[in-house]
């Protein structure tokens, strides 16, 4: 017993030694912590390196190399991946299987969800991605090699229209969703916690009756987190961003809409995974974030709503036409935005940056005592156009 936790620990001394050089072979090690993620390069700007995908605990990677804060991990013969540290620990009692073959595949589904699960050999990496017109999810499972000879598919599913896959390329296992609807719902991908089975779960398109939908309000920054402030009149976006978004809240309920979450309701800090992990233990129909921008220059000013999945671009569009129509200009509408929030993937979310805090003309709109409800008036409107599309 004493010389196995030894010789461990001279291998972990040996292994975290030989990280301060480039690493010869690579080591083993599974994702670990709150929301760890994986990014396509170590980015280091206000938003980070660009993220590729929030990725579950205990998944097995590679590292090959190591940066400052970062792991690199090789994904496929030709994709790496950037981790921090502290999201990785180093697997010491095993070592890579020259292949790991897939399982069984399944399909079924609830009132609430459709599911796909494939029982796997180990946790292995994942992405996806969404097409639109036609709706599609492409997910890629990394290290895998088809060993599934047929798909059960048992009953009607109500969003999935197909499931199917192709081997891609070596080590690369490509899984393709067609869906039936004509909006992104949202979908997570997950594994068991017992086994290491996969489930990719596809939410199914709620009643389309607004008052139905169960909406989820961010109200950005709180606590020590104070943003952006008003150029004349100093006011901190924290408090805009709660007084904002307790009008949405109050404006959704009195459309009816009875299931309204809120990230935060008073002036508190809230860190981004908590905010994360709050709004996926909840998993609402979609997710409303407020903010309010600012700019070094101060003519740049106006309204813009932000997304980072294309399948969820029309929801930001549509807010965005009724934005304008309450006395803002347009600033725009931001694709592909690298921020935590916007990267969940389990439900539609539309991050809105009201106005521009360091404009004069907009901070007078900003800190008019009627513009809250308007504002929510035209989110609320553009949230109807959308649903009902
Ligand atoms: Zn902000």
């Amino acid at each position: 017993m004493r010389s196995i936790i030894l010789s461990l620990l001279v291998f972990n001394i040996i292994s975290i030694f030989s990280l301060a050089q480039p690493i010869s072979k690579p080591i083993l090690a599974r994702t670990q912590g709150v929301l760890p993620f994986f990014e396509y390069g170590p980015g280091d700007d206000r938003l980070g390196g660009a993220k590729m995908t929030y990725m579950d605990t205990g998944v097995l990677v590679r590292v090959i190399d190591s940066l400052a804060s970062d792991y690199i991990i090789e994904l496929a013969p030709n994709l790496k991946a950037f981790v921090a540290k502290s999201s990785v620990r180093f697997e010491t009692n095993q070592s890579f299987k020259p292949y790991y073959l897939s399982g069984n595949w399944k399909t079924y589904s609830d009132d609430r969800f459709d599911y796909i699960t494939i029982a796997m050999p180990d946790r292995l990496p994942y992405r996806s991605s969404m097409q639109v017109n036609p709706n599609r999810l492409i997910i890629d499972l990394f290290g895998l090699t088809s060993n599934t000879n047929w798909i059960t598919q048992t009953g009607i599913q109500k969003e999935i229209r197909n499931t199917w896959y192709e081997q891609l390329e070596n080590g690369v296992l490509r899984v393709y969703v067609d869906l039936k609807g004509s909006i992104h719902w949202g979908h997570s991908i997950y594994y068991d916690t017992i086994s290491n089975k996969l489930t990719i779960r596809v939410k199914q398109a709620p009643p389309k009756n607004i008052k139905q939908l169960f909406v989820a309000v961010d109200a950005g920054h709180g606590g020590d987190n104070s943003g952006a402030a008003g150029d004349i009149s100093g006011k901190l976006e924290k408090e805009l961003t709660l007084l904002y978004a307790k009008a949405l809240e109050k404006e959704l309920k009195k459309a009816g809409i009875k299931h309204v979450y809120m990230t935060r309701t008073i002036d508190t800090t809230l860190s981004m995974p908590e905010r994360i992990k709050g709004l996926k233990d909840t998993m609402p129909d979609l997710l409303i974030s407020i903010h309010f921008n600012s700019s070094s220059v101060d003519t740049v000013k106006g309204t813009s709503t932000f997304y980072r999945y294309i399948g969820f671009r029309p929801l930001t569009q549509s807010i965005l036409k009724q934005m304008k129509g309450i006395g803002l200009t347009e600033f725009g509408n931001v694709g592909s935005f690298n921020f935590a929030l916007s990267g969940p993937t389990d439900f539609p979310n539309c991050l809105v940056e009201v106005a521009f805090l360091s404009n004069p003309q907009d901070e007078k709109f900003i800190l008019n005592k009627k513009n809250p409800d308007k504002v929510a008036k035209a989110i609320r409107a553009g949230i109807k156009d959308w649903s009902q599309q």
